[in-house]
C-alpha cells in the first residue's frame, strides 16, 4: 500500500494533487487526516529550498512520501518580487489586501508590468527528492477585478483569457494554474522513473 502525505492543510490544493497524482499512490492524505502538524520556517533562498525543506520535514515525522510545496507571484520590475516573500509583502500576517495594494504601490508609473506565478514541488520519498516547476505568465493590472481566488489573483492578468485570475472561474483558473503545471510536471517525471 503506497501512501503520499501532502504538506498542506488547504483543501483546494490537496484536491487538485489527489487529481493529479492519485494514479500513482493507494491513498493521499493531507497533514491534518494524518494527524500531523507541521512547523517549519521558511527561510530558504528559492521556491525549491523551501519545498525541499518542508516536504523532507513531514517526511521525517510521518515515515511516509510526502510532497510540498512553495508558491509566489514575481515581478519583472521589481526584480522578481515579492517572490518568496509573497505571502508576507506587506509584512508578517499580511492580508491579502495589504500584499495587492503595496503591490499596486510598487508598481505605481511602471511600463513593464509583466509578472508570473511559480509553484515549485518537491516529493521526499525513498528515492530521494524529486522536484518539479510550473508557472504561469500575467501581467500587473492598475486597479483589483474579480472576487474569485486568493492572493495576488485580482490583480494578476491572463492576456489569453482577457481576465484576472480572480475573475477567471476555478475550474479554469486551476487548470491553468503553476500549481497544476508544477504537478503535471512532477507526473511526467515519475512517470519516466
Ligand atoms: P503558498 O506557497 O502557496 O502558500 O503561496 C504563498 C503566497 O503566494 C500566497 O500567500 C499568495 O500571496 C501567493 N500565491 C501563491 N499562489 C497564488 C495563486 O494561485 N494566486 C494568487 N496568489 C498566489
Amino acid at each position: 500500500m503506497k501512501k503520499l502525505i501532502i504538506a498542506t492543510n488547504n483543501e483546494g490544493k490537496a484536491g487538485e494533487i489527489k487529481a493529479i497524482l492519485g494514479g500513482f499512490y493507494d491513498e493521499i492524505l493531507s497533514l491534518k487526516d494524518a494527524g500531523l502538524t507541521l512547523d517549519v520556517i521558511e527561510d530558504g533562498q528559492s521556491f525549491e529550498e523551501n519545498a525541499i525543506k518542508k516536504a523532507k520535514e513531514a517526511a521525517r515525522l510521518s515515515g511516509c512520501d510526502t510532497l510540498a510545496d512553495d508558491s509566489g507571484l514575481c515581478v519583472d520590475a521589481l526584480g522578481g518580487a515579492p517572490g518568496i516573500y509573497s505571502a508576507r509583502y506587506a509584512g508578517e500576517g499580511a492580508a491579502d489586501d495589504e500584499n495587492n495594494d503595496k503591490l499596486l504601490r510598487e508598481m505605481a508609473g511602471k511600463t513593464d508590468r509583466r509578472a508570473k506565478f511559480v509553484c515549485a514541488m518537491a516529493l521526499a520519498s525513498g528515492g530521494g527528492i524529486l522536484t518539479a516547476r510550473g508557472e504561469v505568465c500575467g501581467v500587473i493590472t492598475g486597479e483589483k477585478s474579480g472576487q474569485g481566488g486568493f492572493g495576488y489573483d485580482p490583480l494578476f492578468f491572463v492576456s489569453e483569457y482577457g481576465q484576472t485570475m480572480a475573475q477567471l472561474p476555478a475550474d479554469v483558473k486551476n487548470s491553468i494554474s503553476h500549481r497544476s503545471r508544477a504537478l503535471l510536471a512532477l507526473k511526467q517525471k515519475l512517470t519516466e522513473q
